[in-house]
Order: C-alpha cells, then sequence, then structure tokens
C-alpha cells in the first residue's frame, strides 16, 4: 500500500483500478491533481481480458508518454502475430488472420499510433507505474468504495480497507466511477433513472450528448459484428472429412477472416465519433460527415477529433493537444481576443501557428479550437464577435448547456 490510512481528503476519489482508472489517475497525475485511487482486488491480474490496444488508445498512450512501452512490452519484435481460427487445437484449421511482427508495424496514414496487440496483463502495470509516477497520485489496494453522500462542496465517500477489516471516510471535490460493469457508483447514482436528481447535471451533460452516443454506437458495432462471426460457424459440414467438409470450412474460413477484419479494424469506430450536436460544441455551418464505423476520412468538423498530421518527423498534430484548449492558425488572423477571453475565465489556452497549406487544407479554416480531449470545439476563418462567449460554451458554461441543465429540472417538477 503506497500510502496509509489516514488519508482523509483529496481532489479526486477514482472508484476502481482497471484500465480506466488507471488511465485517468495518470492523466491527473501529469495535471497534479491530488488523486486517489481505491481498488478493491489485490494488485495483481488474474487473467487478461482485453488483448488489443485500439488506436486511438495508443495515442492517449502516446500522450502519456508511455505508447513505446507499451509497443515495447516483451513481446519478440520478429514473431508473426498471426491468429487462426480453428475447429480444436488438434483438428481443422478454418482460416487465418496474417498479421505482422511488432517490428515491422508502422503508423498508419491516419494517426501517429496504430492499434496493436499487448495484454493487459501487461498493459495495466504499465499504466499503474505511469500513475505512480506523479507525487500526487495514490493508488491503494484492497480498499473498497461502500457508499458515498454528496453535498454542495464534493463527496463523503466511505470505504473498506479490507486487509485491516477497518471503515474509514474520505472527502474529495469529485468522486470518478471507474468500478467497470457492476458499478456501485453509478447503482447508488441510479444512473439507469434518467432525471434522478441526485445527479448533477453540469457534471452529466456532455457525457449524455458525448461519450454515451460514442459508447452506444461502439457497442453496437459490437453486437453486430459478435452476431455476424457467430451465425458464419453455424454450418452442419464444418467436421466433415469430405470434399463438402473442404468446401465447407474454406467458405466458413474466409468469411471468417473478412467479418475479423471488420470487428478489429473499425478505424471509424475508434478515430470517426464526432460529437454532433453538442452544447458545448459550436458548429460552423458546414454539413455533418457521414457516420461511418468502419472506414475513417480525416476531419475538422467541429465535434471531431481533430485530424493527425506530421509537423515534423515524429512530431504530430495529436502531440500538440491534450494540457487545455490549443488554437490551431492557419493564417496571419488576431488571436489575442480569444487568448484574452481564455485567460478572464481562467481557461488554459495555448496558441500554435502552422505554415503547412496541407493541415490547413485539412483543417479547413484559418482558425481551429481544439479541447484537451483532441476533439474540435470550434472552427471559423476569423474570430466570433464575442470571444468570452465561445469560451464560456466550450468549457460547457454557455446558455445552451444552462438550456439544457433547466430541462430536465423542470421536466422532474
Ligand atoms: C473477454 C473480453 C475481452 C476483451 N478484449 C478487449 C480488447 O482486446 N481490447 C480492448 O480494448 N478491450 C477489451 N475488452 C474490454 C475491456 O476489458 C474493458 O473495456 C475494460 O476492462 C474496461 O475497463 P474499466 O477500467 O472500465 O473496468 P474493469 O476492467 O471492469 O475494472 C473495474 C475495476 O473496478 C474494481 N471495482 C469494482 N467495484 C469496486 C468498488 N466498489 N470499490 C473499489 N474497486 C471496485 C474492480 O475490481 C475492477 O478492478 C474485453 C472484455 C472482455 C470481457
Amino acid at each position: 500500500m503506497s500510502r496509509p490510512a489516514s488519508v482523509t481528503d483529496t481532489q479526486v476519489l477514482i472508484a476502481g483500478g482497471g484500465p480506466i482508472g488507471l488511465a485517468l489517475a495518470a492523466d491527473l497525475g501529469r495535471r497534479g491533481v491530488r488523486t486517489l485511487l481505491v481498488e478493491r482486488n489485490e494488485n495483481r491480474i488474474g487473467s487478461a481480458k482485453m488483448l488489443e490496444v485500439g488506436v486511438r488508445t495508443m495515442e492517449f498512450c502516446r500522450q502519456l508518454g508511455i505508447a513505446s512501452r507499451v509497443r515495447h512490452w516483451g513481446f519478440p519484435f520478429d514473431w508473426p502475430l498471426d491468429s487462426a481460427f480453428v475447429t480444436s487445437m488438434t483438428d481443422w484449421e478454418l482460416g487465418r488472420v496474417r498479421t505482422p511482427a511488432l517490428g515491422v508495424y508502422r503508423s498508419m496514414d491516419v494517426s501517429p499510433e496504430r492499434g496493436q496487440p499487448c495484454p493487459q496483463t501487461w498493459f495495466d502495470p504499465i499504466l499503474q507505474e505511469c500513475a505512480r509516477s506523479f507525487p500526487s497520485v495514490t493508488i491503494r489496494h484492497r480498499v473498497r468504495l461502500d457508499s458515498f453522500m454528496q453535498d454542495d462542496a464534493g463527496v463523503t465517500a466511505t470505504l473498506t480497507d479490507l486487509a485491516a477489516g477497518r471503515s474509514e471516510t474520505v472527502r474529495a471535490d469529485f468522486l470518478v466511477g471507474c468500478d467497470g460493469f457492476a458499478s456501485t457508483v453509478r447503482d447508488q447514482l441510479g444512473i439507469a433513472v434518467r432525471g434522478d436528481p441526485h445527479i448533477d447535471w453540469s457534471m452529466t451533460i456532455s457525457y449524455d450528448y458525448e461519450r454515451r452516443p460514442a459508447s452506444a454506437r461502439a457497442a453496437e458495432v459490437s453486437l453486430q459484428n459478435y452476431r455476424r462471426l457467430t451465425s458464419a460457424a453455424q454450418r452442419a459440414e464444418i467436421l466433415s472429412p469430405t470434399p463438402a467438409g473442404d468446401a465447407a470450412r474454406r467458405a466458413i474460413g474466409a468469411g471468417l477472416v473478412e467479418e475479423n477484419e471488420k470487428s478489429w479494424h473499425p478505424v471509424g469506430v475508434h478515430l470517426g465519433h464526432v460529437y454532433h450536436p453538442s452544447p458545448i460544441v459550436v458548429p460552423n455551418g458546414t454539413p455533418a460527415p457521414a457516420d461511418d464505423t468502419f472506414g475513417y476520412v480525416p476531419t475538422a468538423f467541429p465535434g471531431a477529433r481533430a485530424p493527425h498530421a506530421w509537423l515534423a518527423p515524429d512530431k504530430s498534430t495529436l502531440d500538440l493537444f491534450g494540457d487545455g484548449f490549443v488554437l490551431l492558425a492557419f493564417a496571419d488572423v488576431a488571436t489575442e481576443p480569444l487568448a484574452r477571453a481564455a485567460a478572464t475565465r481562467a481557461v488554459p489556452l495555448a496558441v500554435h501557428r502552422i505554415d503547412d497549406p496541407k493541415i490547413a487544407a485539412l483543417y479547413a479554416a484559418r482558425l481551429v479550437l481544439v479541447r484537451p480531449d483532441g476533439h474540435v470545439a470550434w472552427r471559423g476563418d476569423a474570430l466570433p464577435p464575442s470571444c468570452e462567449a465561445l469560451i464560456d460554451t466550450v468549457r460547457g458554461a454557455g446558455a445552451r448547456v444552462a438550456a439544457r441543465r433547466a430541462a430536465p429540472a423542470a421536466a422532474a417538477t
């Protein structure tokens, strides 16, 4: 245990030390936020669920400075990573997905990274080591979140230190539930019951408009993939040692290999979700791109992940994002009013001028405002009449958010 049970207050309390909780702790740690993560299990992973790290996750690993460690997790660099579909370990091979060795992996055109295997038994410890490297982060295993109460200033949580067998109280400004499917936090918030008055609407509004639809979209694609993959294997002749059996196995194998490509490499799911409409994104009148869960065409449409382009060898546009807001300026237009407006609201904002016509064409506007999560918040050829209003909108304090926050309260009365 990295800190004794005397911890009584923190800025952020994270319940759950799976990959999401650990990544959040690392991200908060690099911002110097005092964070306590509690995980009810011991500090070891029984069996790995995840094997493949998706391309967007690799981009976040790059931001945390651990992408290289994830690439070099220990598997031989010259060993092919083929997957084979078989009827049993000693029986028929139906089809084979050819996957080059880690050593021949290169980044994709649309990203400085690419999806790649790194089993959770290696991935989670890399994340954990990264999180622990920040002095503001404390991680405690065998500590369970039992209950919590929210008030105007924060959250009071009751934990059980399972090793010591005693209960303790923690005061936190924020509690984040990263406690998986059977979540204590979600249960106690009654999140399934939308409009529950315990929910702080200023916190959930961007979730409802942004992450909830993104998760639903990814889950729907997974379900479709699962149905396709399982139905492809439903052929009676699959075990028959006859020419008809050979033909059936070839057909099934080809189908499985094709479906596997759709299941494991849906770049559109990883990179293509656009937060549109969203009360904290400002559209600029251009038509929204068509939704494509398989393919991906880079776009800086407001709400989209800001596209990747190389600024220099091994320096991507994505490397500019993550700390605060970033205003990309592709022409010599005034940016100071927006910088001043951000400063008056204590919103961190950096301005980067990019003198590259190809990247300017990709972003399709002279000014593009990118959020800390790498998604475009606004774009235009000149600053809007009120930069304060723009900053308020994208930081979640604008009129559109206020109107939407009022709506559920009104509905509940
Ligand atoms: C078979 C399988 C294969 C998968 N393969 C992949 C893959 O290849 N690639 C991929 O990206 N994803 C994959 N996934 C999905 C991936 O595993 C999940 O998306 C990921 O684990 C979710 O992480 P999490 O941190 O939100 O939750 P979890 O991993 O479920 O972690 C939640 C943690 O919270 C802890 N916890 C729960 N309640 C409490 C409490 N009250 N107090 C303290 N701690 C608590 C739990 O002990 C647990 O450690 C796979 C999933 C499965 C089931």
